[in-house]
């Protein structure tokens, strides 16, 4: 079973597919937190044409479980959250741009991938540590919103994305649906592919602050500066943003480390902006010196950000305002991609539940054969299997008799786990060929003692 299972690891390594998936929430419009932590590079990769697909995202059913009380909201921002796609340069010629809740097959995943998290991992998982102190939930969490990694991980696995490119919030997320992934694998079959999150490699787009300078800029928090807002919003949000409070003088001597300002031109300055809008510096580096020595005033650097930011978005303004034109054009892109990312859903579920082994009349053995044959077939197997299973249930017995040394100090008997681990390997695997439940290396410590002798015994026949 083993070698079996390594060879379909390294025959799916050499045919993997590049695939990306990422996606928004629906709970407001995109600002540009979202832009430069992942929309702007979903376009730049979707036009490097390097990607086999890519999938686009719009997490409506997520967004549901801490808005389930405003279904109107949700439902009105999909539009919002496509027409700044369509706007940034997401082209539905090269991506699937489709809708989280038009999928069902999603949600069957969830359910099946749910058995593989336990309570306590999801309690550990920061993000969604973070986020329920920011709703308040305290001890009346919903459910939905607590299992949502375990939805994120069945979006991500459904199309075998490879590559999810997000914020850097999002990283708990990419390492929980890992986590499901290799569990998965190794239960039932080598079905589902393990995803590399790519975070900007700019430093200050990891998680862009709102203009409060307090949090990151997030939608829930009301400290954004979106991608539709007007050029005259733009300026009024800049010029208002946090900077250095005892940068009270000019002259004063200035920060630029937590100084939000500083940390947007970090995120969207380039060379070029200096010589048209402030050619008395080469570049921000120059700038900052200049800050920090004192001298320089917070206006001027808000209006120069207030210039970049101003040529960044116009174009993504002025692609909105003609996409708005032509709504329903813009429902019936998502329409087709919600069709198109379904039928590829559908085959990984396909292929999930035949490894469940849940897929009974697409098994034509299991139907034509009966219980009688399959019995035969099993006793067959087993009785050529039996002498290796004798010698197992011996080192069991032996290990039993360890059992109160493991018990005392387990920590100082590494060697004595790992022949345990093997062992449970090697039970689990032979047992496995034989459709009997996998269990885990920690419940066969735990069977090490009175249990034991007799799970096995009652095993083999
Ligand atoms: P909500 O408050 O509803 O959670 P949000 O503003 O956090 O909304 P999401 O839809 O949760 O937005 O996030 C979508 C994507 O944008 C994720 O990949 C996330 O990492 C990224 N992102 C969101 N906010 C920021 C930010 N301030 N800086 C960098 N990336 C961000
Ligand atoms: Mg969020």
């Amino acid at each position: 079973v083993l070698e079996e299972r390594h060879l379909k690891m390294i025959e799916n390594k050499k045919n993997q597919k590049k695939i990306i998936l990422t996606g928004d929430r629906p709970t407001g419009r995109l600002h540009v937190g979202h832009y430069v932590g992942s929309l702007r590079r979903r376009v730049e990769l979707q036009n490097t044409g390097d990607f086999d697909k890519i999938f686009i995202m719009i997490a409506d059913a997520q967004a549901l479980t801490d808005n389930f009380e405003n279904p109107e909201k949700v439902r009105q921002n999909i539009i919002e959250v496509a027409l700044d796609y369509l706007s940034c340069g997401l082209d539905p010629a090269k991506s699937t741009l489709f809708i989280q809740s038009q999928i069902p097959e999603l949600t069957e995943l969830t359910f099946f991938y749910s058995n593989l998290v336990t309570v306590s991992r999801l309690q550990r998982n920061p993000t969604v540590k973070t986020e329920i102190k920011m709703r308040n939930f305290e001890t009346s969490i919903p459910v939905g919103f607590f299992t949502y990694p375990i939805s994120q991980a069945a979006d991500i696995t459904a199309f075998k994305a490879t590559v999810v490119p997000v914020g850097e919030d999002q990283l708990p997320m990419i390492e929980q649906t890992r986590e499901i992934v290799r569990k998965f694998n190794s239960i039932y079959d080598e079905v589902l592919v393990e995803p590399e999150v790519m975070l900007p490699d700019n430093a200050a787009c990891l998680r862009l602050p709102g203009i409060d300078g307090k949090q990151k800029m997030s939608k829930s928090l009301g400290n954004c500066i979106y991608l539709s807002d007007t050029e005259k919003d733009v300026r009024t949000k800049v010029m208002s943003m946090y900077t250095d409070p005892t940068h009270i003088q000019i002259t004063d001597p200035g920060h630029v480390e937590g100084n939000t300002v500083f940390t947007y031109l970090d995120a969207f300055s380039k060379p070029e902006h200096f010589a048209e809008y402030l050619p008395e510096y080469a570049n921000l580096d120059e700038l900052k010196a200049h800050y920090t020595r004192g001298g320089l005033g917070d206006v001027k650097i808000k209006k120069f950000l207030n210039n970049v930011l101003q040529e960044e978005l116009a174009p993504i303004r002025a692609r909105r305002a003609e996409f708005e034109k032509d709504i329903p054009m813009v429902y019936d892109i998502l329409k087709k991609g919600s069709e198109a990312a379904r039928e590829t859903a559908a085959k990984t579920l396909a292929e999930v539940k035949a490894a469940m082994k849940i897929n009974y009349f697409d098994d034509l053995d299991l139907i034509k054969d009966g219980p009688a044959a399959r019995r035969k077939l099993m006793d067959n197997a087993i009785s050529q299997l039996r002498p290796g299973y004798a010698k197992l249930i011996s080192d069991y017995n032996r290990l039993y008799e360890q059992k109160a040394a493991i018990l005392k100090d387990w920590r100082e008997k590494p060697s004595l786990l790992d022949t345990l681990d093997d062992l449970t390997d090697a039970v689990n695997h032979g047992l496995a060929q034989f459709g009997y439940p996998l269990r885990t290396r920690d419940e066969v410590r735990r069977f090490v003692g009175s249990g034991a002798r007799r799970l096995i015994q009652r095993a083999i026949p």
